[in-house]
Protein backbone atom coordinates (compact mmCIF):
# COMPACT_ATOMS: atom_id res chain seq x y z
CA UNK A 1 0.00 0.00 0.00
CA UNK A 2 0.92 3.56 -1.13
CA UNK A 3 2.03 5.49 2.07
CA UNK A 4 -0.84 8.69 2.49
CA UNK A 5 0.02 12.59 3.07
CA UNK A 6 -3.04 13.22 5.10
CA UNK A 7 -6.93 13.32 3.66
CA UNK A 8 -8.58 13.06 -0.23
CA UNK A 9 -9.11 16.83 -0.88
CA UNK A 10 -10.99 18.66 -3.31
CA UNK A 11 -7.85 20.12 -5.10
CA UNK A 12 -3.82 19.39 -4.73
CA UNK A 13 -1.94 22.57 -5.47
CA UNK A 14 2.04 22.16 -5.98
CA UNK A 15 3.83 24.94 -5.40
CA UNK A 16 3.21 27.88 -2.84
CA UNK A 17 4.61 30.65 -4.73
CA UNK A 18 1.36 33.66 -5.21
CA UNK A 19 0.47 31.58 -8.16
CA UNK A 20 -0.29 28.26 -6.42
CA UNK A 21 -1.51 30.48 -2.90
CA UNK A 22 -3.66 33.05 -5.41
CA UNK A 23 -5.85 30.09 -6.60
CA UNK A 24 -5.60 28.01 -3.11
CA UNK A 25 -7.29 30.92 -1.59
CA UNK A 26 -9.39 31.45 -4.01
CA UNK A 27 -10.96 27.73 -4.49
CA UNK A 28 -11.13 27.78 -0.77
CA UNK A 29 -13.12 30.71 -0.61
CA UNK A 30 -15.65 28.66 -2.97
CA UNK A 31 -15.88 26.28 -0.41
CA UNK A 32 -13.16 23.41 -1.94
CA UNK A 33 -10.98 21.68 0.60
CA UNK A 34 -7.41 22.24 -1.00
CA UNK A 35 -3.76 21.22 0.01
CA UNK A 36 -0.86 23.10 -0.83
CA UNK A 37 2.84 20.70 -1.01
CA UNK A 38 5.32 23.59 -1.16
CA UNK A 39 9.01 22.66 -0.81
CA UNK A 40 10.51 26.36 -0.09
CA UNK A 41 12.94 25.87 -2.82
CA UNK A 42 15.61 28.78 -3.07
CA UNK A 43 15.11 31.00 -6.18
CA UNK A 44 11.68 31.18 -5.87
CA UNK A 45 10.82 34.04 -7.97
CA UNK A 46 7.62 35.73 -5.60
CA UNK A 47 9.82 36.57 -3.06
CA UNK A 48 12.26 37.98 -4.99
CA UNK A 49 9.94 40.45 -6.82
CA UNK A 50 9.99 44.05 -7.28
CA UNK A 51 6.39 44.02 -6.90
CA UNK A 52 5.23 46.85 -9.87
CA UNK A 53 1.98 46.38 -10.99
CA UNK A 54 2.84 47.86 -14.21
CA UNK A 55 1.09 46.57 -17.03
CA UNK A 56 1.76 49.84 -19.19
CA UNK A 57 5.14 51.09 -18.64
CA UNK A 58 6.68 48.89 -21.19
CA UNK A 59 3.25 48.01 -23.18
CA UNK A 60 3.53 48.75 -27.08
CA UNK A 61 0.40 47.31 -28.04
CA UNK A 62 -2.51 45.56 -26.97
CA UNK A 63 -2.76 41.76 -27.15
CA UNK A 64 -4.38 39.01 -24.82
CA UNK A 65 -1.59 39.25 -22.38
CA UNK A 66 -1.57 43.24 -21.88
CA UNK A 67 -5.13 42.55 -21.35
CA UNK A 68 -5.27 39.77 -18.70
CA UNK A 69 -2.92 41.98 -17.07
CA UNK A 70 -4.84 45.37 -17.19
CA UNK A 71 -7.66 43.28 -16.14
CA UNK A 72 -5.57 41.43 -12.93
CA UNK A 73 -4.65 45.20 -11.85
CA UNK A 74 -7.81 46.21 -11.65
CA UNK A 75 -8.88 43.70 -9.21
CA UNK A 76 -5.65 44.57 -6.77
CA UNK A 77 -7.84 47.35 -5.09
CA UNK A 78 -10.16 44.96 -3.51
CA UNK A 79 -8.23 41.61 -4.02
CA UNK A 80 -5.70 43.36 -1.25
CA UNK A 81 -8.14 44.75 0.85
CA UNK A 82 -10.03 41.53 1.46
CA UNK A 83 -6.61 39.68 1.61
CA UNK A 84 -5.57 42.17 4.35
CA UNK A 85 -9.08 40.99 6.24
CA UNK A 86 -8.50 37.18 5.61
CA UNK A 87 -4.96 37.45 6.77
CA UNK A 88 -4.15 40.27 9.28
CA UNK A 89 -1.41 41.03 7.19
CA UNK A 90 -1.37 44.30 5.91
CA UNK A 91 -0.12 44.16 2.39
CA UNK A 92 1.40 47.77 1.05
CA UNK A 93 0.16 48.72 -2.06
CA UNK A 94 1.53 52.44 -3.47
CA UNK A 95 -0.38 54.39 -5.54
CA UNK A 96 1.96 56.85 -6.58
CA UNK A 97 2.71 55.63 -10.17
CA UNK A 98 5.30 55.25 -12.42
CA UNK A 99 7.45 57.60 -14.50
CA UNK A 100 9.37 56.02 -17.18
CA UNK A 101 12.35 58.06 -18.79
CA UNK A 102 13.83 58.13 -22.12
CA UNK A 103 17.36 59.14 -21.53
CA UNK A 104 18.50 59.13 -25.71
CA UNK A 105 17.58 59.47 -29.13
CA UNK A 106 16.06 55.90 -28.98
CA UNK A 107 14.16 55.58 -25.91
CA UNK A 108 12.47 59.17 -26.29
CA UNK A 109 11.27 57.52 -30.15
CA UNK A 110 9.85 54.65 -28.45
CA UNK A 111 8.25 56.89 -25.31
CA UNK A 112 6.88 59.03 -27.75
CA UNK A 113 5.34 55.94 -29.74
CA UNK A 114 4.13 54.33 -26.56
CA UNK A 115 2.46 57.82 -25.53
CA UNK A 116 0.91 57.79 -28.88
CA UNK A 117 -1.07 54.48 -28.61
CA UNK A 118 -2.08 54.49 -25.28
CA UNK A 119 -3.48 57.76 -25.33
CA UNK A 120 -5.33 56.94 -28.53
CA UNK A 121 -6.20 53.80 -26.71
CA UNK A 122 -7.75 55.95 -24.03
CA UNK A 123 -5.42 54.80 -21.49
CA UNK A 124 -4.26 56.91 -18.45
CA UNK A 125 -0.74 58.48 -19.57
CA UNK A 126 1.06 61.61 -19.37
CA UNK A 127 4.07 62.91 -21.15
CA UNK A 128 6.08 65.46 -19.59
CA UNK A 129 9.20 67.37 -20.93
CA UNK A 130 12.47 66.87 -19.25
CA UNK A 131 11.52 70.03 -17.20
CA UNK A 132 7.91 68.94 -15.71
CA UNK A 133 9.49 65.43 -15.30
CA UNK A 134 12.42 66.78 -12.74
CA UNK A 135 9.37 68.76 -10.58
CA UNK A 136 7.61 65.37 -9.67
CA UNK A 137 10.87 63.41 -9.10
CA UNK A 138 13.53 66.12 -8.12
CA UNK A 139 16.42 63.27 -8.02
CA UNK A 140 16.10 61.73 -11.42
CA UNK A 141 18.71 62.29 -13.97
CA UNK A 142 19.54 66.00 -15.55
CA UNK A 143 20.02 63.52 -18.85
CA UNK A 144 16.25 62.90 -18.77
CA UNK A 145 15.06 63.89 -22.10
CA UNK A 146 11.05 62.89 -22.04
CA UNK A 147 9.47 61.12 -19.20
CA UNK A 148 5.69 59.40 -19.67
CA UNK A 149 4.01 59.33 -15.99
CA UNK A 150 1.86 56.41 -15.61
CA UNK A 151 -0.76 57.25 -12.57
CA UNK A 152 -2.28 53.68 -12.81
CA UNK A 153 0.98 51.44 -12.63
CA UNK A 154 1.17 51.15 -9.11
CA UNK A 155 3.51 49.01 -7.16
CA UNK A 156 3.19 46.39 -3.76
CA UNK A 157 5.35 45.00 -1.52
CA UNK A 158 5.58 41.38 -2.96
CA UNK A 159 7.33 39.66 0.36
CA UNK A 160 4.38 40.79 2.44
CA UNK A 161 1.99 39.73 -0.11
CA UNK A 162 3.49 36.09 -0.09
CA UNK A 163 2.89 36.33 3.81
CA UNK A 164 -0.75 37.58 3.49
CA UNK A 165 -1.81 34.95 0.50
CA UNK A 166 -0.49 32.43 2.55
CA UNK A 167 -1.56 33.39 5.95
CA UNK A 168 -5.05 33.80 4.35
CA UNK A 169 -5.19 30.57 2.80
CA UNK A 170 -4.65 29.00 5.90
CA UNK A 171 -7.02 31.08 7.61
CA UNK A 172 -9.56 29.92 4.78
CA UNK A 173 -8.85 26.08 5.68
CA UNK A 174 -6.61 25.44 3.35
CA UNK A 175 -3.42 22.75 4.42
CA UNK A 176 -0.21 23.88 3.09
CA UNK A 177 2.31 20.69 3.52
CA UNK A 178 5.64 22.62 4.09
CA UNK A 179 9.24 21.25 3.08
CA UNK A 180 7.59 18.51 0.80
CA UNK A 181 8.78 17.88 -2.78
CA UNK A 182 5.90 17.00 -4.87
CA UNK A 183 7.26 14.25 -7.52
CA UNK A 184 4.11 14.62 -10.16
CA UNK A 185 0.38 13.84 -10.62
CA UNK A 186 -1.24 10.34 -9.71
CA UNK A 187 -3.37 9.08 -12.93
CA UNK A 188 -5.64 6.93 -12.20
CA UNK A 189 -8.30 5.64 -15.26
CA UNK A 190 -7.02 8.58 -17.26
CA UNK A 191 -7.45 11.28 -14.93
CA UNK A 192 -6.08 13.28 -12.36
CA UNK A 193 -6.20 11.47 -8.94
CA UNK A 194 -3.75 13.26 -6.67
CA UNK A 195 -0.26 14.16 -6.03
CA UNK A 196 2.69 11.82 -5.37
CA UNK A 197 5.57 13.46 -3.07
CA UNK A 198 8.58 12.60 -1.07
CA UNK A 199 6.67 11.69 1.46
CA UNK A 200 3.91 9.91 0.38
CA UNK A 201 0.83 10.27 -1.86
CA UNK A 202 -2.28 13.14 -1.63
CA UNK A 203 -5.17 12.08 -3.17
CA UNK A 204 -7.39 14.62 -4.82
CA UNK A 205 -9.97 15.15 -7.40
CA UNK A 206 -7.93 17.77 -9.17
CA UNK A 207 -4.64 18.43 -9.38
CA UNK A 208 -3.03 22.26 -9.96
CA UNK A 209 0.82 22.43 -11.03
CA UNK A 210 2.05 25.49 -10.09
CA UNK A 211 5.77 25.02 -9.60
CA UNK A 212 7.16 28.32 -11.10
CA UNK A 213 10.17 27.19 -12.79
CA UNK A 214 10.06 23.98 -11.50
CA UNK A 215 7.07 22.78 -12.95
CA UNK A 216 8.10 21.28 -16.19
CA UNK A 217 10.07 18.88 -13.90
CA UNK A 218 6.87 17.40 -12.56
CA UNK A 219 5.60 13.82 -13.95
CA UNK A 220 2.74 11.67 -14.23
CA UNK A 221 2.74 8.19 -12.31
CA UNK A 222 0.87 5.80 -14.32
CA UNK A 223 0.76 2.52 -12.38
CA UNK A 224 4.06 1.26 -11.82
CA UNK A 225 5.59 4.10 -14.12
CA UNK A 226 6.87 7.43 -14.61
CA UNK A 227 6.00 9.46 -17.77
CA UNK A 228 6.47 12.73 -19.21
CA UNK A 229 3.37 15.01 -19.86
CA UNK A 230 2.85 15.18 -23.06
CA UNK A 231 1.61 18.68 -22.70
CA UNK A 232 4.92 19.90 -20.77
CA UNK A 233 4.92 24.03 -21.16
CA UNK A 234 8.59 23.85 -20.90
CA UNK A 235 9.01 26.19 -18.26
CA UNK A 236 13.09 27.79 -18.20
CA UNK A 237 14.26 29.80 -15.22
CA UNK A 238 15.07 33.68 -16.06
CA UNK A 239 17.51 34.34 -13.33
CA UNK A 240 17.13 38.61 -12.01
CA UNK A 241 18.93 40.02 -9.31
CA UNK A 242 18.22 42.78 -7.16
CA UNK A 243 19.89 45.47 -5.07
CA UNK A 244 18.48 47.07 -2.08
CA UNK A 245 19.37 49.94 -1.18
CA UNK A 246 19.09 51.62 2.21
CA UNK A 247 18.57 55.70 2.74
CA UNK A 248 19.86 57.69 5.68
CA UNK A 249 17.15 57.80 8.41
CA UNK A 250 15.70 61.31 8.50
CA UNK A 251 16.32 61.97 5.27
CA UNK A 252 12.99 62.38 2.73
CA UNK A 253 12.70 59.37 0.18
CA UNK A 254 14.48 60.22 -3.20
CA UNK A 255 11.52 59.22 -4.86
CA UNK A 256 7.83 59.27 -4.54
CA UNK A 257 7.12 56.95 -8.21
CA UNK A 258 8.61 54.33 -9.32
CA UNK A 259 11.27 55.23 -12.11
CA UNK A 260 11.35 52.78 -14.93
CA UNK A 261 14.10 52.74 -17.37
CA UNK A 262 14.50 51.05 -20.67
CA UNK A 263 17.48 49.08 -19.06
CA UNK A 264 16.97 49.20 -15.36
CA UNK A 265 14.35 50.30 -12.94
CA UNK A 266 14.16 51.50 -8.71
CA UNK A 267 10.93 51.11 -6.95
CA UNK A 268 10.93 53.22 -3.49
CA UNK A 269 9.79 50.84 -0.67
CA UNK A 270 8.65 52.20 3.01
CA UNK A 271 11.35 52.82 5.72
CA UNK A 272 13.83 54.23 3.36
CA UNK A 273 14.01 51.07 1.30
CA UNK A 274 15.25 51.22 -2.34
CA UNK A 275 15.35 48.47 -4.66
CA UNK A 276 16.98 48.43 -8.09
CA UNK A 277 16.83 46.01 -10.24
CA UNK A 278 17.35 43.92 -12.53
CA UNK A 279 18.58 41.54 -14.91
CA UNK A 280 17.30 38.94 -17.25
CA UNK A 281 19.54 35.41 -17.45
CA UNK A 282 17.98 32.66 -19.01
CA UNK A 283 18.52 29.10 -18.33
CA UNK A 284 20.13 29.18 -15.19
CA UNK A 285 18.88 27.12 -12.16
CA UNK A 286 21.01 28.82 -9.25
CA UNK A 287 20.24 32.03 -7.91
CA UNK A 288 23.60 33.97 -6.78
CA UNK A 289 24.05 37.40 -6.72
CA UNK A 290 26.69 37.93 -8.89
CA UNK A 291 29.92 40.64 -8.78
CA UNK A 292 28.73 41.28 -12.32
CA UNK A 293 24.89 41.44 -12.23
CA UNK A 294 25.44 43.85 -9.06
CA UNK A 295 27.53 46.05 -11.18
CA UNK A 296 25.17 45.99 -14.14
CA UNK A 297 21.93 46.78 -11.69
CA UNK A 298 23.98 49.57 -9.86
CA UNK A 299 25.16 51.27 -12.91
CA UNK A 300 22.03 51.62 -14.42
CA UNK A 301 20.26 52.64 -11.53
CA UNK A 302 22.56 55.50 -11.33
CA UNK A 303 21.80 56.20 -14.54
CA UNK A 304 18.39 56.87 -14.03
CA UNK A 305 19.34 58.57 -10.65
CA UNK A 306 22.46 59.28 -9.98
CA UNK A 307 22.03 59.97 -6.43
CA UNK A 308 21.31 56.72 -5.85
CA UNK A 309 25.10 56.12 -6.52
CA UNK A 310 26.01 57.09 -3.23
CA UNK A 311 23.50 55.06 -1.17
CA UNK A 312 25.09 52.07 0.87
CA UNK A 313 23.55 48.72 -0.67
CA UNK A 314 22.00 46.98 2.49
CA UNK A 315 20.79 43.39 1.01
CA UNK A 316 20.86 41.40 -2.39
CA UNK A 317 19.30 38.34 -3.79
CA UNK A 318 17.63 36.87 -7.22
CA UNK A 319 14.92 34.45 -8.03
CA UNK A 320 13.89 32.51 -10.76
CA UNK A 321 11.18 34.08 -13.16
CA UNK A 322 9.24 30.90 -14.86
CA UNK A 323 9.09 32.00 -18.54
CA UNK A 324 7.19 29.14 -21.25
CA UNK A 325 9.12 28.74 -24.69
CA UNK A 326 6.29 31.56 -26.10
CA UNK A 327 6.61 33.59 -22.75
CA UNK A 328 2.99 33.45 -22.49
CA UNK A 329 1.05 32.17 -18.92
CA UNK A 330 -0.44 28.63 -18.72
CA UNK A 331 -3.81 28.35 -17.17
CA UNK A 332 -6.07 26.10 -17.47
CA UNK A 333 -6.57 21.95 -18.29
CA UNK A 334 -4.12 19.93 -19.39
CA UNK A 335 -5.18 18.32 -22.78
CA UNK A 336 -2.98 14.96 -21.63
CA UNK A 337 -4.65 14.57 -18.66
CA UNK A 338 -8.07 15.70 -17.51
CA UNK A 339 -8.31 17.20 -14.21
CA UNK A 340 -4.52 18.39 -13.80
CA UNK A 341 -5.02 22.26 -14.24
CA UNK A 342 -1.56 24.66 -14.54
CA UNK A 343 -1.19 27.80 -13.42
CA UNK A 344 2.92 28.92 -14.29
CA UNK A 345 4.58 30.70 -16.79
CA UNK A 346 4.12 34.13 -15.22
CA UNK A 347 7.88 35.27 -16.27
CA UNK A 348 8.27 39.21 -15.77
CA UNK A 349 3.90 39.64 -14.24
CA UNK A 350 3.53 36.86 -11.74
CA UNK A 351 2.71 39.19 -8.96
CA UNK A 352 0.63 41.74 -11.44
CA UNK A 353 -1.23 38.46 -12.32
CA UNK A 354 -2.14 36.97 -8.91
CA UNK A 355 -5.76 37.85 -8.72
CA UNK A 356 -6.74 37.39 -12.54
CA UNK A 357 -4.73 34.17 -12.43
CA UNK A 358 -6.47 32.98 -9.01
CA UNK A 359 -10.16 33.81 -10.31
CA UNK A 360 -9.36 32.12 -13.74
CA UNK A 361 -7.74 29.08 -12.52
CA UNK A 362 -10.75 28.81 -9.64
CA UNK A 363 -13.68 29.71 -12.34
CA UNK A 364 -11.83 26.75 -14.78
CA UNK A 365 -11.79 24.31 -11.86
CA UNK A 366 -15.35 24.70 -10.51
CA UNK A 367 -17.68 26.05 -13.62
CA UNK A 368 -15.53 24.93 -16.56
CA UNK A 369 -15.54 28.57 -17.93
CA UNK A 370 -14.85 31.90 -16.59
CA UNK A 371 -15.61 35.41 -17.47
CA UNK A 372 -12.22 35.82 -19.51
CA UNK A 373 -12.73 35.79 -23.39
CA UNK A 374 -11.97 31.74 -25.36
CA UNK A 375 -9.95 33.69 -27.30
CA UNK A 376 -7.65 34.81 -24.19
CA UNK A 377 -7.78 31.53 -22.64
CA UNK A 378 -6.74 29.72 -26.10
CA UNK A 379 -3.70 31.96 -26.24
CA UNK A 380 -2.98 30.81 -22.54
CA UNK A 381 -3.80 26.98 -23.24
CA UNK A 382 -1.48 24.16 -21.89
CA UNK A 383 -3.24 22.55 -24.95
CA UNK A 384 -0.73 24.58 -27.32
CA UNK A 385 2.53 22.32 -25.81
CA UNK A 386 0.67 19.08 -26.43
CA UNK A 387 2.54 16.84 -28.28
CA UNK A 388 -0.01 13.69 -28.60
CA UNK A 389 2.58 11.88 -30.62
CA UNK A 390 5.23 11.98 -27.99
CA UNK A 391 6.27 8.41 -26.73
CA UNK A 392 5.66 7.62 -22.92
CA UNK A 393 9.87 7.87 -21.65
CA UNK A 394 9.83 5.89 -18.59
CA UNK A 395 11.97 7.78 -15.99
CA UNK A 396 13.36 7.74 -12.75
CA UNK A 397 12.23 10.63 -10.41
CA UNK A 398 14.34 13.84 -11.52
CA UNK A 399 17.18 14.83 -9.49
CA UNK A 400 17.48 19.40 -8.89
C1 LIG B 1 14.00 39.91 -9.82
C2 LIG B 1 12.55 39.72 -10.14
C3 LIG B 1 11.71 40.82 -10.26
C4 LIG B 1 10.36 40.64 -10.55
N1 LIG B 1 9.56 41.75 -10.58
C5 LIG B 1 8.24 41.59 -10.81
C6 LIG B 1 7.38 42.73 -10.79
O1 LIG B 1 7.84 43.85 -10.56
N2 LIG B 1 6.06 42.53 -11.01
C7 LIG B 1 5.52 41.31 -11.24
O2 LIG B 1 4.31 41.19 -11.45
N3 LIG B 1 6.32 40.21 -11.28
C8 LIG B 1 7.65 40.32 -11.08
N4 LIG B 1 8.48 39.24 -11.10
C9 LIG B 1 7.92 37.96 -11.55
C10 LIG B 1 7.21 37.22 -10.44
O3 LIG B 1 8.00 37.20 -9.30
C11 LIG B 1 6.90 35.79 -10.91
O4 LIG B 1 6.21 35.78 -12.13
C12 LIG B 1 6.00 35.07 -9.89
O5 LIG B 1 6.50 35.24 -8.59
C13 LIG B 1 5.90 33.58 -10.22
O6 LIG B 1 5.17 32.96 -9.18
P1 LIG B 1 5.04 31.39 -9.11
O7 LIG B 1 4.19 31.10 -7.95
O8 LIG B 1 4.64 30.88 -10.44
O9 LIG B 1 6.53 30.87 -8.89
P2 LIG B 1 7.43 30.84 -7.57
O10 LIG B 1 7.26 32.07 -6.77
O11 LIG B 1 8.80 30.49 -8.01
O12 LIG B 1 6.80 29.67 -6.73
C14 LIG B 1 6.90 28.32 -7.09
C15 LIG B 1 6.87 27.54 -5.81
O13 LIG B 1 6.80 26.16 -6.12
C16 LIG B 1 7.58 25.46 -5.16
N5 LIG B 1 7.98 24.21 -5.79
C17 LIG B 1 8.67 24.04 -6.92
N6 LIG B 1 8.79 22.74 -7.23
C18 LIG B 1 8.16 22.07 -6.26
C19 LIG B 1 7.95 20.69 -6.00
N7 LIG B 1 8.40 19.76 -6.84
N8 LIG B 1 7.27 20.33 -4.89
C20 LIG B 1 6.79 21.28 -4.03
N9 LIG B 1 6.96 22.61 -4.24
C21 LIG B 1 7.64 22.99 -5.33
C22 LIG B 1 8.76 26.36 -4.87
O14 LIG B 1 9.31 26.09 -3.59
C23 LIG B 1 8.12 27.75 -4.97
O15 LIG B 1 7.75 28.27 -3.72
C24 LIG B 1 9.83 39.36 -10.78
C25 LIG B 1 10.66 38.25 -10.64
C26 LIG B 1 12.00 38.42 -10.31
C27 LIG B 1 12.88 37.20 -10.14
Amino acid sequence: MRKSLGERADVAVVGGGVAGLAAARELARRGLSVVVVEENRTGAASRAAAGMLAPQAEADGADELFELLCASREMYTDFVAALGEESGVRVEIDKAGTLYLALDERDEEEAERRFAWQSRAGLAVERLTADEARRVEPNVTPGVRVALRFPRDWQVESRRLVVALDAAAERLGVRIVRAVEALGVRVVGERAAGVVTSEGELEAGAVLFAAGTWTSRLRKFVGGDVENLNDDPQVEPVRGQILCYRQPEGQPPLFRHVVYGPRGYVVPRRGGRLLAGSTTEPGLYDCRVTEEGARSIAARAAELAPAVAALEVEDSWAGLRPRAADGLPVLGESADVPGLFYATGFYRNGILLAPAAGEIVADLLTNGATRLGTDALKAFSPERFHTAAAPPHLLAPQGR
